[in-house]
């Protein structure tokens, strides 16, 4: 089993430096991720300047590919040009902070996951909640767990599931549920300043709390009742019944 693991946080984040030990026992494990925090980055992708690479050792160790560029650039290049070999299988995170919800859209950690499956390798992306702290040692040990049972399983090329961990610093999860992702919209707050040339600028601040007390069969419902998630995503953004119905009422034959 040849592994791939990626972020958005960046390769000198905790979380993926947890993620990577934590694997180690699954398989050969490779390191490929941004050079930089990431995280909103979304499926961003580098074209118009280089993809500097560099070689990050740990405490003297080689711990993997730092790459000047988007997660998905990261797993683009880390499967075409930098593993050693094709990975069976990428993990992306462990992302400090949930995706859940339709941060899956925004997410660098997911749309590293979801490139992974473009290019035909079984993925998952894995979010750790906070309450403040980060237990990302124990949440490397969920990750494991969860990997394991993946691949005990059997997840095909194509496969995306996007994972999500309660806080950990204070207890065990409830239990694993396998959710629907919650389509809740972010409820903006904007921090409104000014500089000290008098000009006002904006800061997102908070992405509000989104009700999830409706939907408790949702990554946002389950997760924040104390769940690890799990959610297949999928990446064929057509709406199939509108596409039917647009069909029916909109094909043309020939000039008007
Ligand atoms: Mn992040």
């Amino acid at each position: 089993m040849h592994i791939l693991v990626t972020n958005d946080d960046g390769i000198l984040a905790p979380g993926i430096k947890a993620l990577a030990e934590a694997l180690r026992p699954l398989g050969e494990v490779e390191v490929v991720a941004p050079d930089t925090g990431q995280s909103g980055a979304g499926h961003a992708v580098t074209f118009l300047t280089p993809l500097i690479c560099e070689r990050i050792s740990l405490r003297g160790e080689f711990f993997g590919w730092s790459v000047a560029g988007s997660p998905a650039d990261c797993v683009k290049l880390g499967v075409r040009e930098l593993c050693r070999r094709r990975p069976d299988l990428v993990v992306s995170g462990i992302n400090a902070g949930a995706n859940r919800g339709v941060d899956v859209i925004y997410s660098g950690t997911v749309a590293a996951a979801v490139e992974a499956a473009f290019i035909g390798i079984p993925s998952l992306a894995i979010s750790l909640a906070s309450r403040g702290g980060f237990d990302f040692e124990r949440a490397g040990q969920w990750a494991r767990r969860i990997v394991g049972r993946a691949l005990e399983l059997g997840i095909a090329p194509g496969t995306v599931l996007n994972v999500n961990l309660p806080p950990l610093d204070r207890g065990e999860p409830q239990g694993v549920r396998v959710v629907r992702q919650s389509t809740a919209p972010w409820t903006d707050v904007y921090d409104r300043r000014e500089d000290p040339r008098g000009r006002s600028y904006f800061w997102l601040a908070d992405s509000g709390e989104r009700d999830a007390s409706r939907e408790p069969d949702t990554d946002l419902g389950a997760l924040r009742a104390g769940f690890v998630t799990i959610t297949p995503l999928q990446y064929d953004l057509t709406e199939y019944r509108r596409l039917r119905w647009l069909e029916r009422h909109w094909n043309e034959e020939g000039a008007p």
